[in-house]
């Protein structure tokens, strides 16, 4: 347990505290100007930064100093927690230019590696902004999967006829209750789950609720996710709907990983999928793979990556594994460092490609040391990517857990459907109001 006395926002500084320390008793006291650290037999304190103009990035600094000497680690994002680092790179490079690099390798500890990159990603990004800026994105989840993988996080459900048929007429009340026509629409996506895992029929159904919502400028993704799913009638109606985007992925192309993790599918499968895909044109594939899978070491994501080259997808995004804090594999304790191995085969092999890094996210219960990042090929940056994580355009959630968040004058204002099946089902009618209030705005 990790305490805080005397104390304020705590969460964040738990957060910080965790990407270091490992289960055990832990306290921080403050004491006036200084924080005292206890473990066991343990005692270290110092004197509370002053680097910062406001307390609360003054106590993660020196949180950070403190379980740096404790842990002789250093973490490559430095003090900073949370989703989003680039947001903050954003704010910080808008304040301050010239010096925003000195800023954030010495107030914010960040490694030099990782400003790099989210350098990148934000210049990458800045173009996109200005052509996106206020439209409208539309989400819809499907939160079906033929079987649940060891490591998923998701709330999913198998396929039920009954189930998806119910789930489908929610969705399609929703859609025809809370979305208008005069927005403007930079992206749609379906997403999950594994959205053509309910059948060409059901899932034709759901596309042709926001068809008409696509025009020539529009980006029109769909997850086709597992291979398994994948056949001539699901891609015939994607081509007819004009879905212009679509993401197979494969996690790892090791057949042994694959079966550890219930997938159930070979690295045969991913390919015959994806030739598939191309030959029916399909010119703008994603594929996703996971760093740190159960069982598997870097030099297996480095087989994963050769794989993929040679299928040479538009886009890869490669995640980071995130646990539930009671997942096995956690329990049994991870080797935080270990991260720093598939980091370094991950960046070796980007730069040999074309690859540039286009988004970028954190989740809680990753690796300190790993990251998820979507690389794209110049041209092909997902909008809905983009949008959603660096809040630029307004999101309509439809389907269970999915948010709504609209931009406001006086910042975001957000509303998540409800985040079980049946939950959702039964109170579709106030999801949609709570929704309609939050939109009013827009229209
Ligand atoms: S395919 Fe994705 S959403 Fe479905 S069970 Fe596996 S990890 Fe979860």
């Amino acid at each position: 347990m990790i305490e805080f006395k005397n104390l304020e926002y705590q969460k964040e500084y738990k957060e910080l505290a965790q990407f270091f320390l490992d289960d055990g008793d832990y306290t921080f006291i403050k004491n006036e100007d200084r924080l005292e650290f206890y473990s066991q037999n343990y005692h270290d304190e110092i004197l509370i930064s002053e680097n910062f103009n406001n307390e609360k990035s003054n106590l993660k600094e020196s949180i950070y100093k403190l379980l740096e000497n404790y842990t002789k680690m250093k973490l490559p994002w430095g003090i900073l927690v949370g989703v989003n680092p680039i947001k903050k790179f954003r704010k910080i490079l808008n304040k301050n230019n010239d010096k925003s690099f000195d800023i954030l390798s010495n107030k914010y500890l960040i490694d030099k590696s990782k400003i790099d990159l989210g350098l990148e990603v934000k210049k990458t990004q800045d173009p996109i902004f200005e052509n996106i800026k206020d439209k409208t994105s539309i989400y819809i989840d499907i939160p079906f999967c033929a079987t649940r993988c060891s490591y998923c996080a998701y709330p999913t459900y198998r396929l039920d006829d009954n189930l998806i048929t119910d789930y489908i007429k929610a969705l399609e009340k929703e859609v025809q209750e809370s979305l208008n026509r005069g927005l403007e629409i930079s992206s749609i996506y379906i997403g999950g789950g594994t959205p053509s895992s309910i059948g060409w029929r059901n899932l034709e159904k759901v596309i042709k609720l926001v068809e008409s919502y696509n025009s020539e400028k529009t980006e029109f993704t769909v997850e086709i996710g597992r291979p398994d799913t994948i056949d001539k009638n699901i891609l015939d109606v994607l081509k007819y709907y004009f879905v212009d985007r679509i993401s197979i992925n494969p996690q790892t192309m090791n057949d042994k990983t694959l079966k550890s993790i219930s997938r159930a599918h070979t690295s045969e499968d991913i390919k015959r999928a994806f030739f598939m895909a191309r030959e029916m044109e399909f010119n703008n594939i994603n594929m996703d793979l996971i760093m740190e899978l159960p069982g598997e070491i870097s030099e297996d994501f480095k087989h994963s990556l050769f794989e993929i080259s040679k299928l040479d997808p538009e886009s890869l995004t490669i995640h980071a594994l995130s646990l539930k804090k009671s997942s096995e594999i956690r329990l049994n304790g991870v080797d935080k460092k270990f991260g720093d191995n598939f980091s370094k085969i991950r960046d070796e092999f980007i730069n040999l490609t074309d690859y540039v890094p286009y988004y970028l996210y954190r989740q809680k219960n990753i690796n300190p040391f790993l990251e998820n990042i979507g690389y794209s090929k110049p041209g092909y940056e997902s909008i809905y990517n983009i949008a959603m994580m660096e809040d630029i355009n307004n999101i309509i959630g439809f389907g269970i857990s999915s948010t709504t968040k609209i931009l406001q004058k006086n910042g975001l204002k957000k509303h998540m459907n409800h985040r079980n099946i049946k939950d959702y089902i039964e109170n579709i009618d106030k999801d949609i109001k709570d929704k309609l209030i939050l939109m009013e705005e827009l229209y």
